[in-house]
């Protein structure tokens, strides 16, 4: 069978190849992958920025937005052959920390916890992978090949959990959100706004396009300017850009949440931090970051899917291409949003 692998540190190290077809363990399922996300997670692996090969291994198979078709369960599963499945990322650490030993490894204490595709563990960029029941999440047929999207929503479901959680410290009631960046998270963090009955704003630079279709067909509104928008009562920043960054902590509504979920690139900005502080300290305002998703966020993520239009998801996935094309998934195109390689077809 075929995997797409990298050696972590390696740029151009990512190749397509022939490698031992995995033999489940005792409580583990054998899936046949059907798709595979592809996000900025995968593309820096495979710049060289980050990623950890397995212990003892050069290389890593890359991959960890997994949709894929239960081939074999153990006697007495929950699963059955022919179900589709998506796969948790990250696996608790061994020690474990209190988080992971409640479920919640998405808050690991101590940073020993793996993850599929990217830190210490292979990924699910095989024909065949295997995965732990424990790890494996239903996902409904009636979602199908949507079903991809599970991941990426999770932490997406996340990171609305968080914020929701810290509303309740006072009877503060949030009405509206900003979303910097029309990517997958943003896109998806807008639909989960938008469930929640939010008035919800999509700050992004394309001016036409697929984004602002869209937002706009979320009943949501769509900017280009960060001028015109308003003080929001939460915030979800999903660019990593330091700029926006620093904008998104300054320009609220007093009591008001946000939550960092982007990644950024070494940025030295000039920022007044005495009048931040003062706005944070003045306006009871929390800032807060988030990452990664549990068991309880990928089956939150399974619900809001199951709640959205499919036209609108399915015109999330901008492009698909053939395993064979693996490649080209990696190349981000200006109108991308979602990226999906798929393996069956
Ligand atoms: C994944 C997360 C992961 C994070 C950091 C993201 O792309 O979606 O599950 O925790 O990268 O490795």
């Amino acid at each position: 069978m075929r995997a797409i692998s990298v050696i972590p540190g390696q740029p151009g190290s990512a190749e397509l190849t022939e490698v031992a077809t995995p033999e489940p363990g005792p409580g583990e399922l054998l899936v046949e992958t059907l798709r595979l996300g592809v996000c900025g997670t995968d593309r820096e692996i495979v710049q060289g920025i980050h990623g950890e090969s397995p212990p003892g291994r050069e290389r890593l198979v890359l991959g960890h937005e997994l949709l894929g078709r239960v081939r074999e369960a153990p006697e007495g599963s929950d699963f059955e052959g022919g179900q589709l499945v998506a796969g948790v990322v990250r696996r608790p650490d061994p020690v474990p920390c209190l988080a992971c030993a409640q479920g919640e490894w998405d808050m690991c204490r101590n940073g020993r916890y793996t993850e599929r595709g990217i830190k210490g563990l292979d990924g699910y960029g095989s024909e065949l992978v295997t995965l732990e029941e424990s790890f494996a999440i239903p996902v409904d047929t009636r979602l199908g090949r949507l079903g991809v999207l599970t991941e990426p929503a999770s932490v997406v479901a996340k990171a609305w959990e968080q914020i929701d959680r810290i509303a309740v410290r006072a009877t503060v009631v949030h009405e509206r959100a900003l979303i910097t960046g029309a990517g997958p998270i943003g896109l998806l963090a807008a639909l989960m706004g938008v469930q929640r009955g939010l008035e919800v704003h999509v700050l992004d630079r394309a001016e036409e396009g697929v984004k602002p279709r869209l937002v706009r067909e979320l009943g949501a509104t769509y900017h280009t300017h960060p001028g015109d928008l308003g003080e929001p009562d939460v915030v979800v920043e999903c660019t990593g850009v330091a700029e926006l960054v620093a904008d998104a902590m300054q320009s609220t509504a007093p009591a008001a949440t946000v939550c960092l979920t982007g990644v950024s690139q070494s940025r030295t900005l000039s920022l007044d931090v005495g009048a931040l502080n003062n706005e944070l300290v003045l306006e009871n305002d929390v800032v807060f970051g988030s990452v990664n998703a549990n068991r309880r966020h990928f089956e939150a993520a399974g619900e809001a899917l199951g709640n959205a239009d499919p036209a609108w998801l399915e015109a999330l996935i901008t492009r698909t291409v053939p395993l064979e094309r693996w490649q080209e998934a990696l190349d981000k195109g200006d109108d991308d949003v979602k990226v999906v390689i798929d393996f069956d077809g």
